[in-house]
């Protein structure tokens, strides 16, 4: 049996992704501040939800502690974790952020991942099939003035699966996935930023008006397919727009 743990299934691209799982029976163990009551009405026996915020590293290593992890993969063969919640704050340019906004980002973005595949890799030793996907961006792979920190944590990923990849561990496969400009309310936040912040806002502006935004469910489509797929992993620090199907 696969079975799979997401965290940010709470909406934009993660709820897309727990939808798409779903809708393969597949089941699921979510993580993130609010609940999806949508998807938790459309499939009660395959959801289960744990309301964390990820911000809060010793919440999230005291979970780690308890068995639900053991126990939500104890019946699995093949076993998935994506990670997805993330978060863009602090924008703007190196000098003007609050400090509590840089340590909440790596909390989340770089800090929670990395405890949640070490705990991952660690129970599901018994599954033949392991893979671990990390949600980044091509803001890993670009410098973007305003987003130093944003852009540091997902390259943390890339450079996290990377090294885990040179691991080899047994039936283990990473990737970290940029998903493209995809239509949620993360874009929404990108827009609302000022120009001094973000100087490349009105080309985020454009890609809206003009329709050129991914929808999330077709993001999380092209991801579940190749996370599923033959090919997984093949690509370690990829653009999901430019994989095969
Ligand atoms: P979003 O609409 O803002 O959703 C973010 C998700 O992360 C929510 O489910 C949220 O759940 C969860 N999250 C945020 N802070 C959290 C916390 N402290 N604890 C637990 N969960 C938390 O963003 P999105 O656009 O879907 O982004 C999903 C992923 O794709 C992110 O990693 C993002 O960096 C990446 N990405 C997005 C785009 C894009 O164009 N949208 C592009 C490149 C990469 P709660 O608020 O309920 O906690």
């Amino acid at each position: 049996m696969i079975k799979a743990i997401l965290t940010g299934h709470s909406r934009g691209l993660g709820a897309a992704v727990a939808g798409a799982l779903l809708a393969r029976g597949i089941p699921l163990l979510a993580l993130a501040r609010s609940s999806n009551a949508a998807l938790c009405t459309a499939h009660p026996d395959l959801v289960r939800e744990t309301q964390i915020d990820l911000s809060d590293t010793q919440s999230l290593e005291a979970w780690l502690q308890t068995p639900a992890l053991n126990d939500f993969f104890a019946d699995a063969d093949s076993a998935l974790l994506i990670n997805n919640a993330g978060l863009l704050q602090p924008v703007g340019p190196v000098g003007d952020a609050e400090a509590a906004a840089i340590t909440r980002a790596v909390a989340v973005n770089v800090t929670a991942p990395l405890l949640l595949t070490n705990a991952f890799v660690a129970t599901t030793r018994h599954c033949a099939d392991r893979r671990v996907v990390h949600i980044s961006s091509g803001a890993a792979r670009s410098p973007y003035a305003g987003w130093s920190v944003y852009c540091a944590t997902k390259a943390a990923l890339d450079h996290q699966a990377r090294s885990m990849a040179a691991e080899h561990l047994p039936g283990l496969r990473v990737a970290s996935l940029a998903p493209g400009v995809v239509d949620t309310s993360m874009q929404a936040e990108i827009r609302a930023s000022s120009v001094e912040q973000f100087p490349q806002k009105e080309r985020f502006e454009t890609l809206k008006s003009s329709g050129q935004l991914t929808a999330p469910e077709h993001a999380a489509q092209r991801l579940v397919n190749y996370l599923l797929g033959p090919n997984f992993g093949d690509v370690v620090d990829g653009d999901l727009r430019h994989l095969p199907d």
